[in-house]
């Protein structure tokens, strides 16, 4: 090496005896150093040393195994390589040690032994006398002949090698920029060899042995490597091949074919893919994004996780209805028809439904409101709008926003992230392949918050006809026009609708219905479904009005049919099962021959011979029972109300109306008032004020003998169902009702059901819901229903046959709801005390 050409090494050199490898002059090696003796020598001399002397040690080469280096030394070579410690790294796992790296400068001989311990010390010899090379001619003579072969031999080696990589350039180079004599020391530490034979080139003092000793080894090398290359040359598919074997399902005796006709397959699916996306007759906006998507992925290489993203993203782009619609076929007379046989009843809904139809018929532009349903679960509101799909025409799809919390299921997710897929809007539109369709948005009054976005938001931009026809979904990142979509969304309650979305939405209350209705909706629709769906005949099942109103009345208690439903889905089961194994369970007309029919049944089963059915089947009460065990709800008001201190009030909930009672209860106490049902702020607050008007009227109502009400005594009132949240000022009467019964012992009509808020005047204010109030009322079979004077006008949406069922009456004071609650009236010392005004 020309730059170690003016170093004398020191005559006294710290030795590093290694086991692994041998360090050649020219070359550089990284040496693991764990004995106690070398390990000293990196502490002492390397790690402590300050000056480029004391990084210069003797490499002995071929020492034994270390694990027996204890203090007995082994024979040591005695020729070795000095060497330049260039890099020390210490580290402590598995063991103590360090590593360095050295680089050979030239070879001594040990003469002298001079240290053992700590580590060895040696007098040397330094043997490459470097200088006589750079200047000296060896052109001439054996050895002159030997340089030049072997450097050419060299040359020859380092052609075999890609040039295209850096560093066999660089080898090339310092081939010709080396001295010939240092080239067998570079080489034969650089090509493959044992460490015997780079022992023997160290051992080799004589510049010519050496050259002779190292150009078998190059030849060696340069011979291999042709080999190498002619079995390479033999097999050209090598590359090839590993590709086909990614792809999967080749096996070795054919990987040539099948590989082929994969090739084939590839080219022949991107050429689909391409001629899809051209026939899928997108907007230039979104064409022009797909044959971009389409020119990368057909330079993408299949395992790149990217690929699949982006075809699946292409196969999504392609199978979106950009284009493709269904056309109207509107007949508003075949629509009524079509309504009326779908839906019983309802009426007020469906006039609006043809209305809206109507206008669209007319002027075939969608920018209007959208509908909206809002009742009690099981009221029709997703039939209605399947009915007017079929009434238009066109395809249905049911988007359910129950739970929804995050934006990004209206939106969908953007490409970057894993797994990430269009929203429920363009996935609704991908099922149903057509961009016309009607979207039911199921429950949008149960549409969550999150940290992930809001969604109705989203949802606001889906609704907007101003916004909508360029709808980006954040997978499509395109716009997609939605304006031709009909929405139509279904709530349980306008309350917990966002106010925005509520801003864009026409609401149409679908309330519960009657007892009479809910008959006439099992017959002419439910029951015949239910057969259908359970393969069943109305010669083989029949189930008669009675026994429906004895479902209705007795096992559901509901606004809607969906209960009524199942419970007839139930009977048609176990009919079904019955018809199935020839048997029958019930042709009876009265329960006696029921009861008859019944043992000879149970005989037949002994005898285990299967009698044909007698069709139809009738059920009747003992076969209900039979199927749907004893009854769920029993008629229980009339024995709740035989204390003082109950009365029913009528709620509202989302899911219709209900009979709600409130009990009273009064102790010895400091005049205190304890309240306790899950109530909400208003509810409380009513409590208060009935407390209050009944305490400043109490000598009118001869309720107390001239002592405040409250001295010595506490009251709990209670609203039964207490895991239930409730609230609304709705319950004031019901609360005044009950503790004027509690405070004057007598009891409330057990007919009598009320609704109504109250003020600390005692007068009595209107309050919503009361068509679903009356229902549960008449449900409940109450049979006097006090409400606010001013809710008189709401009585007119009430059926007939339920009105002149129940006795209304229609309160504006304290003292009329007492009047109407009690048997015999609530008398009074003076009439009307808290109307007297000034004016
Ligand atoms: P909602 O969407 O209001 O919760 P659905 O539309 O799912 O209720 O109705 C539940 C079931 O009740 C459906 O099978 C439907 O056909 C039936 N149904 C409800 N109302 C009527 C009605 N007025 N006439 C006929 N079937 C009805």
């Amino acid at each position: 090496m020309s730059s170690s050409s003016g170093i004398q090494i020191p005559s006294r050199l710290p030795l590093l005896c290694t086991h692994d490898g041998v360090l050649l002059p020219g070359s550089t090696m990284r040496i693991s150093v764990d004995t106690a003796r070398n390990m000293q020598l990196v502490k002492s001399r390397l790690l402590k040393g300050t000056s480029l002397k004391s990084t210069i040690i003797g490499v002995i080469p071929n020492t034994r195994d270390p694990e027996h280096d204890s203090d007995e030394l082994p024979a040591l070579h005695s020729i070795g390589t000095a060497g330049l410690a260039v890099q020390v790294v210490g580290s402590n796992w598995p063991k103590p040690h360090y590593t360095l790296l050295i680089t050979g400068l030239c070879r001594f001989r040990v003469t002298q032994l001079l240290k053992e311990t700590p580590f060895l010390v040696a007098e040397v010899e330094q043997l490459d006398k470097l200088e006589q090379y750079t200047d000296g001619d060896q052109g001439d003579g054996e050895l002159g002949e030997l340089s030049q072969r072997f450097y050419q031999a060299a040359v020859q080696l380092v052609g075999m090698l890609d040039m295209s990589v850096p560093v066999v350039a660089k080898l090339r180079r310092l081939l010709d920029s080396l001295p010939k004599e240092t080239l067998p020391d570079v080489l034969a530490s650089m090509i493959r060899t044992s460490n015997k034979e780079k022992l023997q080139v160290l051992d080799a003092v004589d510049l010519e042995e050496r050259f002779k000793k190292a150009l078998p080894l190059l030849t060696r090398q340069i011979e291999g490597l042709k080999l190498l290359q002619k079995t390479r040359k033999l097999r050209p598919g090598d590359d090839k091949r590993v590709l086909a074997i990614r792809k999967g399902g080749v096996f070795p005796g054919r990987q040539f074919l099948v590989e082929d006709e994969g090739e084939d397959e590839d080219g022949d699916d991107m050429a689909l893919l391409e001629k899809k996306v051209k026939a899928a007759a997108m907007p230039e906006a979104a064409l022009h994004v797909c044959l971009k998507e389409l020119r990368r992925l057909k330079k993408m290489p299949q395992s790149m996780p990217e690929y699949v993203l982006t075809r699946n993203y292409l196969e999504m782009m392609v199978e979106l209805p950009w284009s493709k619609s269904t056309t109207d076929c509107l007949d508003i007379r075949a629509a009524q028809i079509l309504l009326d046989n779908d839906h019983y009843a309802m009426e007020k809904l469906k006039r609006r439904v043809l209305e809206y139809l109507a206008v669209r018929q007319l002027k075939s532009s969608l920018k209007g409101p959208i509908l909206c349903f809002v009742g009690p679960p099981g009221v029709g509101k997703t039939s209605v709008g399947r009915s007017i799909a079929r009434t238009l025409g066109r395809e249905f799809h049911r988007i359910a926003l129950g739970g929804v919390c995050d934006q990004s299921d209206i939106r969908g997710h953007r490409r970057t992230y894993v797994g990430s897929m269009p929203g429920r809007v363009i996935n609704g539109l991908k099922t149903v392949g057509v961009n016309n369709p009607v979207f039911l948005l199921d429950e949008v009054d149960k549409l969550g918050k999150s940290m992930q976005g809001d969604p109705a938001a989203a949802l606001l931009e889906v609704l907007d006809p101003e916004q909508n026809h360029s709808f980006t979904d954040h997978y499509l990142n395109v716009p997609f026009d939605l304006s031709q979509v009909l929405f139509i969304a279904t709530a349980n309650t306008t309350a917990t609708i966002p106010p925005a979305l509520l801003d864009r939405m026409e609401v149409h209350q679908v309330p519960g219905y009657t007892q009479e209705e809910k008959v006439e909706i099992a017959h002419r629709h439910l029951i015949p479904h239910q057969l259908e769906q359970h393969g069943l005949t109305p010669q083989q099942l029949q189930i008669p009005q009675d026994t429906t109103q004895d479902i209705i009345s007795k096992y559901t208690r509901e606004a809607g049919v969906r209960s009524l439903e199942r419970k007839i889905g139930a009977i048609c089961r176990a009919v079904a099962v019955k018809v199935a194994e020839g048997r029958k369970i019930s042709r009876a007309e009265s329960p006696t021959e029921q009861h008859a029919e019944k043992t000879t049944e149970s005989k037949e089963e002994d005898s285990g011979i299967a009698a044909p059915p007698e069709m139809p089947i009738v059920i009747d009460h003992i076969a209900l029972k039979d199927i749907l065990g004893p009854p769920i709800f029993e008629m229980e008001v009339s024995e709740r109300l035989t204390l003082p201190g109950v009365a029913i009030g009528l709620a509202w909930t989302p899911m219709g109306g209900e009979i709600m009672f409130v009990e009273a209860s009064r102790m010895e106490g400091e005049g205190q008032l304890t309240l306790t049902g899950q109530l909400g702020d208003v509810m409380k607050e009513s409590a208060h004020l009935a407390i209050s008007w009944l305490r400043s009227n109490a000598k009118t109502y001869h309720l107390t003998n001239g002592n405040d009400l409250l001295e010595g005594t506490d009251i709990h009132l209670h609203f039964p169902a207490g895991a239930v949240t409730k609230d609304g000022p709705s319950a004031g009467v019901t609360i005044v009702t009950c503790l004027a019964s509690l405070l004057s012992g007598r009891l409330v009509r057990s007919d009598v059901g009320m609704t109504g808020e109250i003020t600390l005047r005692g007068l009595v204010l209107p309050v919503g819901g009361i068509k679903d109030k009356v229902l549960a009322a008449h449900r409940a079979n109450l049979k006097r229903i006090i409400i606010p004077k001013r809710n008189e006008k709401d009585l007119e949406e009430i059926p007939a046959h339920v009105r002149a069922d129940l006795d209304f009456v229609f309160a504006s004071t304290l003292d009329e709801v007492l009047n109407a609650a009690f048997d015999g009236g609530f008398p009074s010392a003076v009439n009307h005390p808290q109307v007297v005004s000034k004016l």
